[in-house]
């Protein structure tokens, strides 16, 4: 208890996704504020990642505060088995509201991974609820990232991604290419065809395909897939966990392709990037699956601190901040600055690629060069991002002013450029 909490030793943390032996300690930090991160020794970082693009307000925004600290003093918390509250019906109605298409039911848990596992038991026991046997696999996408729990990493890349080590102990699932054009689309039609028997669901992330390395993909190539999985009785499950909330540039993303998934999962940014919490929303046809006389057919799930009111409080004031303040156009503007602030990079050595949509901007590089030793010159220079795989991303808040915006691609064009 002599020097600051930070200074004593060995920390008694284990830290997310990273070699504990080899790296860098993690940065203290003492306080958040709108795009910005005040670390212990009084630095400020420009944040250019916006919590893993949850805190879509910036941080510390008034009116979510007030809304959770309101809640706070009345009921932070109660068990969801056999009670309800208000603030859960009413971010369940609101969600049902924007949802694309007629989405029916809203079921809560704690966290992106958890609308994933969610989705996943719902899809399984749909069909068998309807008598369906045989029907217990996922068709995936490779590069696709949908959690880190079990089920989730069982229809995450295999190969490609960072569950690399599990991929011989989780479920096998059908892990396919995105059809890039109707030749593909074709093979995938052939495909699912000779397999739709022991399928069950179809997961992907919408236009954004986000931890397996921001990889982009058509509205057209979208609307394709979510066309085959009908054609085949394959539920379609939208995991629009980093991509909701207009971080593509469209409240979903499933919006720019007028699909309209049988499961939607949420997170991320649903509560402002203020609380933990997950949302899945289905279609009346798959709710209507699991009504019956026999107990046996009921979706048994149900976690400890499902819909808790905080966490609803949090993502309420955060759809309210979505009517009342100006995040479309915000949205558009980071865009176009993305773009412009970006396009130099393309000219750089070890750049293969320069990708903006909506308010995520991409500078992809050389596979071998490493940019996880980029992070530090980031800081070096006011900014907070976190290059992984093979690329640089930044996904600011939407309320990011010109000036950090341009503070945060001038960022990315010195350390790409490595000056
Ligand atoms: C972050 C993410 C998840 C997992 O969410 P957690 O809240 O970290 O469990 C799942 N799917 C996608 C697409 C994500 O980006």
């Amino acid at each position: 208890m002599n020097g600051p909490w930070y200074e004593e030793g060995p920390s008694a943390l284990w830290a997310p996704y990273c070699q504990m032996k080899t790296a860098p300690a993690p940065l203290p930090v003492v306080a958040t504020r709108g795009c910005r991160i005040t670390l212990a020794d009084g630095r400020e970082l420009i944040d250019g990642v916006a919590s893993w693009w949850s805190a879509c307000h910036g941080y510390n925004h008034p009116h979510i505060l007030d809304r959770v600290q309101a809640q706070l003093s009345v009921m932070p918390h109660v068990m969801f088995g056999g009670l309800v509250h208000e603030p859960a019906s009413v971010l369940a109605r609101r969600l049902l509201a924007i949802a694309p298409g007629a989405m029916s039911r809203v079921f809560f848990s704690d966290s992106g991974s958890t609308a994933v596992e969610v989705a996943l038991k719902i899809a399984l026991q749909y069909h068998k609820n309807l008598g369906r046997s045989g029907r217990d696999r996922f068709v995936c996408f490779s590069d696709g990232y949908h959690g880190d729990t079990l089920g989730a990493m069982s229809v995450s890349d295999p190969e490609a991604s960072m569950h690399r080590a599990f991929r011989d102990v989780v479920t096998k699932h059908l892990v396919v290419d995105l059809p890039r054009d109707s030749q593909a689309v074709r093979s995938l039609d052939a495909f699912l065809g000779a397999n739709a028997g022991r399928i069950a669901g179809m997961i992907i992330e919408p236009l954004v395909q986000g931890a397996g390395g921001m990889r982009f993909h058509s509205a057209e190539t979208l609307a394709a897939v979510r066309e085959l999985a009908s054609r085949h009785g394959i539920l379609f499950i939208a995991d629009e966990i980093a991509t909701g909330f207009w971080r593509t540039g469209s409240r979903f993303a499933c919006d720019q392709a007028a699909v309209v998934p049988d499961l939607l999962c949420l997170g991320k940014a649903l509560t402002g990037g203020v609380i933990g919490m997950g949302a899945t929303l289905a279609t009346d046809a798959v709710f209507q699956a699991f009504l019956s006389d026999d107990p046996e057919l009921a979706l048994m799930h149900g976690p400890t601190f499902m819909a808790n009111p905080l966490a609803c409080a949090a993502a309420n004031a955060s759809l309210d901040l979505f009517e009342t303040e100006p995040r479309a156009g915000q949205v558009s503007a980071i865009e176009a600055t993305l773009r412009e602030g970006l396009a130099e990079c393309r000219r750089l050595p070890g750049v293969v690629d320069v990708r903006v949509k909506g308010a995520i901007g991409v500078v992809q590089l050389e596979p071998g060069i490493d940019v996880r030793a980029m992070r530090p010159r980031f800081i070096e220079r006011g900014v907070w991002a976190r290059p992984f795989k093979d690329i640089i991303y930044l996904t600011p808040s939407f309320v990011i002013s010109q000036d950090e915006l341009d503070r945060l691609t001038r960022a990315a064009r010195e350390v790409v450029a490595g000056t």
